[in-house]
């Protein structure tokens, strides 16, 4: 365990915000945890790319290093694979890409730490970490003791789980157990977003794992801003999911909005609606603004505050809510 104090944020959260933190505290093994003796809340951090700091962080903030990849279980059409809390998530799918395990090839060039994985149960291209997530080895705070939680019991749904919500500060999760299938059993897929587009374009018919990740870092290197170069912390907000009667409601005065039918209900794209409220490629005097190709990621290109990426934030979802009737949710996690 490494304790630090009075350390910058910039460099701990890919929003590039640079608050104070008072006390951080590297975890790099279970024992550490087991030794941790905190009388005050706390926060724990992964890779930083799904948070925003409104100001200084005066609760300890815990570093998660866990780190190791394990083979737990090789069956005939599937293998269970075990990774620490702090392993980087796109290292890991180039891991399972290398030993041809399939699975998570949709969720390349995702952001941030194996450990986060599970809390938005992060998607992309029409696969979620639920789809293969078999169990999370996590320590309970309140009771002080090392656990398992199946798949089942997490209360996975569209970009949620019981850790984001029910569960909030209770788990510091340590690893991740997914189930992946062997070669000769993978299910691609193909059909979201511009994928097929991609795999048409370099005459590729029977795509495999690979393949579909290929396409996947090119189609998100094309379109998505490298946090590096221009400090953002992806989807600023969730898509919306609203009822029939409320679809057709909006279909009636924007009969050009995009939808997509969603467990019985129907979805937004907020991207969709942020660009019609004018916000594509804004700017503001202090630097913040959303991407220029893609409208639901706000950037932050100067030296901005948390809290003024947070208020421009809030004009979005006032003029969308003003233009639509529908108020929007940031996925991001706001620290304050
Ligand atoms: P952090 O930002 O460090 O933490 C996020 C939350 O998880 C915090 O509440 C934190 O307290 C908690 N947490 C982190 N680690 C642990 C742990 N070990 N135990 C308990 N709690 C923990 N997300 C998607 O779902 N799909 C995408 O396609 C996607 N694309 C992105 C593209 C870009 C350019 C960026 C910047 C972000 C994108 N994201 C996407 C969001 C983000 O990358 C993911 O949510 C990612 O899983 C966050 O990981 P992290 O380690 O950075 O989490
Ligand atoms: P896109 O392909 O331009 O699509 C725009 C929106 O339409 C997405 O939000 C997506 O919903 C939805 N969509 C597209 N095709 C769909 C289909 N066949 N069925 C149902 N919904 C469909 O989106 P993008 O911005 O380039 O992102 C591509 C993928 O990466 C998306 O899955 C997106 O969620 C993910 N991504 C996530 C983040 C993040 O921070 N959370 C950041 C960047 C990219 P979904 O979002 O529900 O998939």
């Amino acid at each position: 365990m490494i304790i630090s104090n009075n350390v910058s944020a910039k460099d701990l959260n890919s929003f590039s915000v640079d608050v104070n933190v008072k006390t951080l505290i590297e975890i790099e093994s279970l024992d550490d945890l087991d030794r941790l003796e905190l009388t005050e809340p706390f926060k724990v951090l992964g890779g930083g790319s799904n948070i925003l700091l409104t100001s200084d962080l005066n609760q300890p903030l815990l570093v998660i290093k866990l780190t190791g990849i394990t083979v737990v279980k090789n069956a005939n059409e599937y293998t269970l694979v075990k990774v620490g809390a702090g392993e980087n998530w796109h290292s890991f799918v180039e891991w399972t890409l290398r030993h041809d395990l399939g699975g998570i090839e949709n969720l390349s060039l995702i952001p941030g730490k194996c450990g986060a994985a599970p809390m938005q149960n992060i998607g992309a291209y029409g696969v979620e970490i639920k789809d293969v997530l078999h169990a999370v080895y996590a320590y309970d705070i309140q009771q002080k003791r090392h656990v398992v939680l199946h798949h089942s019991e997490c209360g996975f749904a569209y970009r949620s789980s019981y850790f984001k919500n029910k569960w909030k500060d209770r788990y510091i999760i340590t690893a991740i157990v997914l189930r992946l299938s062997n070669s000769g059993h993978h299910k691609i897929h193909t059909h979201y977003g511009a994928i097929q587009s991609k795999l048409n374009e370099n005459k590729i018919d029977k795509p495999s794992i690979q393949d579909v990740s290929r396409a996947v870092i090119a189609i998100r290197r094309d379109k998505l801003p490298d946090p590096k170069l221009l400090p953002n912390a992806g989807s600023f907000f969730k898509n919306p999911v609203v009822s029939s009667h409320k679809m057709e409601e909006l279909k009636e005065s924007f009969p050009d909005i995009v939808h997509y039918p969603h467990e019985g209900m129907f979805k937004l794209a907020a991207a969709w609606l942020i660009d019609q409220a004018g916000w594509r490629g804004y700017r503001n005097e202090k630097a913040v603004g959303t991407h220029k190709n893609q409208a639901l990621v706000i950037v932050n290109e100067g030296h901005a505050h948390g809290s003024d990426i947070y208020a421009l934030a809030k004009e979005i979802m006032t003029s969308v809510a003003s233009k639509f009737g529908i108020q929007l949710e940031p996925e991001v996690n706001i620290w304050n």
